[in-house]
């Protein structure tokens, strides 16, 4: 295991120059490192395709549970991206730009710019490459497109969310051959659930699913309380790239699709009210650069996210 140690300077001013469009512009990435909160750690649980109806006490008991009794931000009018597919929405997810920037706009990842705005594993391992940082996900675009080699484990073979789950699991069990201290995930057949019977509360399928979920998230939380437990610091989230309406989710005007569920849950840390301040999937990448501690010049004149953290 690779621990990381800090002599006690609050503040690690780290410089490096941005090498990658150096030919058309020579800007200077100004990297801080708050060494108070780089040794934190997280993990994002993804959920294609979640309605935002439903998440409810008898569908998604923890989920619910966790948005209403612990200490959270918990929307279920997330704003999704006006092109409401999963590339486009995963990409903004885990760059925190909207698709004007990164130019995802369906799921073939053509004329994508993530090398203007990579993701936020691109920016964790550039202010500290010994974190560990993986991606395990269902629908594989993710890892080999928009993530690519930015974390530190991005497998591209396909597996199912069972697979993910266990894989995951394994990781945060510590009995796995991959370490995580900053741990992506992506379940993908609610998805399909949707697409193959409604993407409804009132569709058993597509709540019984949703339910399967909502235990695998809550076995994963659990471990993470007991890491808590044994004095590591991880924050937890839950968001997904969109809702449905029948058997689709294409219609962006349609507030069934257009809006989804996005929960951020820490013991302590005060976060936003969601009375008054409501999320979009840009927030998430700043989100998690705001807890770890990392300030870099670059993400923050390029993203059009805000941290959901006070
Ligand atoms: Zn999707």
């Amino acid at each position: 295991m690779k621990k990381i140690f800090f002599i006690s300077i609050p503040l690690i001013l780290l410089v490096v120059t941005c090498s990658k469009d150096d030919s058309i512009s020579p800007v200077e990435d100004i990297i801080t490192i708050d060494s108070l909160k780089i040794n934190r750690k997280v993990l994002v649980v993804g959920i294609d395709g979640f309605r935002s109806d439903a998440m409810q006490e008898n569908i998604t008991p923890f989920i619910h549970n966790l948005s209403q009794t612990s200490n959270s931000y918990y929307t279920d009018k997330h704003i999704v991206e006006s092109i409401t597919y999963s590339g486009p929405n995963w990409s903004s997810i885990l760059t925190g730009v909207h698709m004007d920037k990164h130019n995802v706009t369906d799921n073939s990842f053509d004329n994508s710019n993530y090398n203007e705005y990579p993701s936020f594993f691109h920016y964790i391992e550039k202010a500290n490459s010994d974190i560990n940082t993986a991606s395990i996900v269902n629908w594989t675009p993710i890892n080999a497109y928009t993530l690519s080699t930015d974390p530190d484990f991005s497998p591209t073979n396909s597996i199912n969310d069972f697979e993910v789950f266990e894989h995951v699991k394994n990781i945060l069990l510590n009995s796995s051959d991959i370490e995580a201290d900053v741990l992506f995930l992506q379940f993908d057949e609610l998805d399909g659930t949707g697409h193959t019977y409604g993407f409804s509360p009132e569709v058993e399928e597509y709540t019984n699913y949703a339910n399967i979920l909502d235990s695998y998230s809550e076995e994963l939380f659990n471990i993470l309380k007991n890491r808590r437990a044994n004095g590591e610091d991880w924050m937890f989230f839950i968001v997904s790239d969109h809702g449905g309406e029948g058997t689709a989710h294409g219609d962006s005007s349609d507030p069934n699709i257009n809006q989804t569920i996005f929960l951020a849950q820490h013991p302590e840390l005060i976060f936003k009210a969601n009375c008054c301040y409501t999320s979009s999937q840009a927030d998430i990448a700043p989100t998690i650069l705001n807890f770890l501690g990392i300030s870099s010049s670059e993400f923050e004149s390029n993203t059009d996210g805000s941290s959901v953290l006070e």
